[in-house]
């Protein structure tokens, strides 16, 4: 680790700004030669050649291959050093734990994930989500320092003290300080966020949007959302903007999990699928589900999402239901909030076209003509790797746009360097 003295450490000069400008101008592919940034930045050329000695010395950039003359000599490019440190991220959902390493410039290296109930609660919980961080570090020989590491809860988190809010689903969450358990364990600043939020960040960068207004709706167990707002997470006053789960559905008295009735996710939800499906069979419903259930014991909603796919009529009625329950509460927020675009995942949206299409038509026939004008309306690429692109996105955010300042003197953040929260 070094230190630069010509750089004073937490003052925003004018040399601090343009130097962390820099930094992010080659991380961000914006410039990649000494003449880009100068004209990126209005910097004459004696000032941004000491800039990036600088960034050089500390370990953010490096020289790379020569660029492409444009009559002289032809410049050296500029290279973020993106193996410097690592980024692991944990993602929570109500029935899985997926862990992944990613390198900082979002790249995914490895990545794990193993079937759990968060019902069974924090302690037992962040145990095994942090044994398979371990399992995967070691798998890949990991010996680089971990930058950061990013927690998805599948519940409302207070992402300023990084603890879940009342989750209604994870029986001893409410107040459990997530964060300080990874901190301690892994020495290194850790944010926590809702799981629809990173979701939401992952398909940021996949657009390489900046500023996109853009709703992630996730549908599977439960239901969430994550809402950008001009490329930023709007995350609420207590960080419950966007849990549309357990919003009433008018005229629903169906229990909810939650313990109220008639919530989005009691009617809508993978959950209330599942338990709709059983009843169906029960009721001597003929569908290929049966086989799954004398088979497995169980069902789960991606069951559902694939026998849909398959044309199943049981399957394919439960999951239009869904849809246009889904695609209601959607309007709502489409009203409101006026995005441009709506991306719809989770493990039920893998029913693909029959569910995107329901919610497209309930959407257009609720929404207001003006805010859905120009509305999109995609299925996510549901990829299990997105949770774990968005929660490297988190951190890349948090640490090279929120809280560089604070610790880019000492060449690598550390868990005294940035206080979060
Ligand atoms: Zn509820």
């Amino acid at each position: 680790m070094s230190t630069d003295s010509t750089l004073r450490f937490g003052a925003q000069t004018d040399e601090v700004t343009s130097f962390l400008r820099i930094v992010n101008l080659v991380r961000n592919g914006e410039a990649t030669t000494r003449p880009e940034i100068g004209r990126a930045t209005g910097l004459g050329r004696g000032v941004v050649a000491q800039r990036v000695d600088q960034a050089i010395r500390l370990g953010f950039l490096e020289d790379a291959e020569f660029g492409p003359s444009s009559g002289g000599r032809a410049p050296r490019t500029l290279r973020f050093r993106a193996d410097q440190g690592r980024i692991v991220v944990c993602a929570l959902g109500v029935l899985h734990i997926r862990v992944g390493i990613a390198a900082l410039d979002g790249d995914i290296l490895d990545q794990a994930h193993r079937r759990w109930e968060i019902a069974r609660g924090p302690e037992e919980t962040l145990d095994a989500a942090m044994a398979l961080i371990d399992e995967v570090l070691a798998r890949a020989g990991e010996d680089r320092p971990l930058w950061s590491v990013v927690v998805g809860l599948p519940g409302p988190v207070d992402f300023e003290t990084g603890r879940p809010v009342a989750p209604p689903i994870m029986p001893g969450w409410d107040g459990f300080p997530v964060r300080e358990r990874f901190e301690d364990r892994f020495d290194a600043p850790v944010w926590v966020d809702n799981d629809s939020n990173l979701l939401a960040l992952s398909e940021r960068a996949r657009r390489r949007a900046d500023h996109a207004d853009l709703i992630f709706c996730k549908v599977g167990s439960g239901i969430g959302a994550g809402l950008l707002s001009q490329g930023r997470l709007h995350r609420g006053a207590n960080g419950a903007a966007g849990d549309i789960g357990h919003v009433p559905v008018a005229g629903a008295r169906v229990q909810c999990r939650c313990g109220k009735v008639g919530c989005l996710e009691a009617v809508a939800g993978g959950w209330a699928l599942v338990r709709d499906a059983k009843q169906a069979i029960a009721e001597g419903t003929t569908t290929q589900l049966s086989a799954v259930l004398d088979q497995d014991g169980t069902l789960s909603p991606e069951d559902i999402a694939r026998a849909a796919k398959d044309g199943d009529a049981l399957a394919i009625s439960l999951v239009q239901a869904s849809g246009r329950v889904v695609g209601e509460a959607i309007a709502g927020l489409v009203n409101m909030f006026n995005p441009a675009v709506i991306v719809v995942g989770g493990a039920l949206a893998s029913a693909s076209e029959v569910y995107l299409a329901e919610i497209r038509r309930r959407v257009y026939e609720v929404s207001h003509p003006l805010a859905t004008r120009d509305l999109q309306i995609l299925l996510s690429m549901n990829d299990q790797r997105e949770p774990l692109r968005g929660g490297a996105e988190l951190a890349r955010e948090q640490l090279f746009e929120v809280t560089f300042p604070r610790w880019f003197a000492a060449g690598r953040p550390s868990r005294e360097g940035v206080p979060v929260g």
